[in-house]
C-alpha cells in the first residue's frame, strides 16, 4: 500500500477538470467508484464527469449522480463527452485493468494528452497509465478508495453520499459480502461509511429486491429448461439467445447475477452463462463463476478471449451458440481433474 496517498497529491493543484470513466457493460463497483470519486472531487472543488462506454442496469439509477453520467452508445452523449475529455486536466480509469475494457471510449482516452490514474482491483493490470492503483487483493474498486481515503486520513470527512456510492460499490461486487469478502478491514472501512448514517438495508433493497416480473419470469424459464448439469464435473452450463430475450420481454440487467445461482446446488463448482451480444448478434458472452479454488479467470483467457478474477470472470466468441456450447464443453473437459 505503500504510496497509496500519492494518487490525490497530483489533484491538488489549480487543474479542476478531471474525467473519471469505468469499463463496459459497467456494474455496481464501476458506477458506485466512479459516482464516489465524482462527489469527492466535487467536495475538493473539481469539475468531475463520469462517462461509460455503454448502458449501465436500471437497479443502479438511484444512484446519487446516475442521472449525469454520459454514456458513450447514448448519441445525445456523444458531443459532451467530447466535450468533457477535451477539456480534462486528468483522466481516472476506474475499475478494469487494460484499455479495451473502455470500450468505445478506448480510442478517446488513450488518445487524449492528459495523465491517466487507474483505480483498481483487477488482476494483471496494463501498463496504461503514469499512476496506477491496482489492488487485486481487495474486493471492489470502492476498498482500494475506502484505502486512499484512508492512508490520506480523509474517510471520516466524507459526505453521506460518497458513502452511499463506496457501501454500494463493495456490496455489489461481493455479492452482499458472500463471497470474496473476508478481510476484516472491509468492516472496518464499512463502519466508517455507515457512521455517516447510511441505510445499508435500503441500499441492499435497491440493488438486489427490484426485479421486474420479466426477470423473475426469465430466472425460472433458465433454470427449468436452459440449464444443463454436468454432475460428474459439478457444472453447470446456462444459455440464453436474443430470440428469448425478445419472447421473454429481457431488459438490460434482467440477466444479472442469474450466472450465481446454480452454484446454490450442493457440490456444485463451476457455472457457465453463455449470452448472445444484444448489440452484436454473432458474438457470444461468457460469464463464468466458481467456488473454492477453479480458476475462472485462467479457463475465460485460455479459452474465451477475457479473464477476470479467480471466482468471477467473463470473455466471448465470436461464434453460433451451438459452436459456443461445444468449445465451453472442451475447456471444461480440459479442466476435468479440478472439476470432478
Ligand atoms: P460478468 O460475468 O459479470 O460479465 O463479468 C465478471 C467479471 O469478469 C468482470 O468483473 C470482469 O472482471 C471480467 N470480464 C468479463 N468480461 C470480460 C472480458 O471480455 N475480458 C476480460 N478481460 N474480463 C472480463
Ligand atoms: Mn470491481
Amino acid at each position: 500500500m505503500d504510496g497509496l496517498n500519492n494518487i490525490f497529491l497530483p489533484l491538488k493543484g489549480d487543474e479542476g477538470a478531471i474525467v473519471i470513466c469505468a469499463h463496459v457493460n459497467p456494474d455496481g463497483d464501476a458506477i458506485g467508484s466512479s459516482l464516489a470519486l465524482k462527489h469527492y472531487l466535487e467536495r475538493k472543488g473539481k469539475q468531475a464527469t463520469v462517462v461509460v462506454p455503454n448502458i449501465f442496469p436500471d437497479f443502479l439509477k438511484w444512484l446519487p449522480g446516475a442521472e449525469d453520467i454520459l454514456i458513450y452508445t447514448n448519441a445525445k452523449h456523444k458531443e459532451q463527452i467530447k466535450a468533457a475529455i477535451d477539456g480534462a486536466d486528468h483522466i481516472i480509469v476506474c475499475d478494469l485493468n487494460q484499455p479495451n475494457r473502455l470500450g468505445g471510449l478506448e480510442q478517446d482516452i488513450m488518445a487524449k494528452d492528459a495523465p491517466r490514474i487507474l483505480i483498481d482491483h483487477h488482476l494483471d493490470p496494463s501498463d496504461f497509465c503514469q499512476t496506477t492503483f491496482s489492488e487485486p487483493q481487495m474486493c471492489a474498486t470502492g476498498e482500494v478508495i475506502c484505502h486512499l481515503l484512508s492512508e490520506n486520513n480523509e474517510i471520516d470527512d466524507i459526505s453521506q453520499t460518497e458513502a452511499i456510492c463506496l457501501y454500494t460499490a463493495m456490496m455489489c461486487d461481493t455479492g452482499a459480502f458472500s463471497f470474496n469478502s473476508n478481510r476484516p478491514i472491509i468492516y472496518e472501512f464499512i463502519s466508517h461509511l455507515l457512521a455517516k448514517g447510511i441505510d445499508k438495508d435500503q441500499i441492499y433493497r435497491n440493488v438486489f429486491y427490484t426485479a421486474s416480473e420479466a426477470r423473475l419470469r426469465l430466472q425460472g424459464y433458465l433454470l427449468y429448461v436452459n440449464m444443463k448439469v454436468l454432475h460428474d464435473l459439478h457444472t453447470t452450463i446456462m444459455t440464453l439467445t436474443n430470440e428469448e430475450r425478445r419472447r421473454f420481454k429481457v431488459k438490460n440487467g434482467d440477466t444479472e447475477g442469474i450466472v450465481n445461482i446454480p452454484l446454490q446446488m450442493l457440490g456444485m463448482k463451476l457455472s457457465v452463462f453463455i449470452n448472445e451480444d444484444t448489440e452484436h448478434p454473432g458474438i457470444m458472452k461468457l460469464s463464468l463463476r466458481s467456488v473454492g479454488d477453479f480458476p475462472c479467470d485462467q479457463m475465460a483467457s485460455r479459452f474465451f478471449n477475457g479473464g477476470g478474477h479467480k471466482n468471477a470472470s467473463g470473455g466471448k466468441l465470436q461464434c453460433t451458440m451451438a459452436e459456443a456450447i461445444e468449445k465451453v464443453k472442451m475447456a471444461i473437459g480440459l479442466y476435468a481433474d479440478m472439476l470432478k
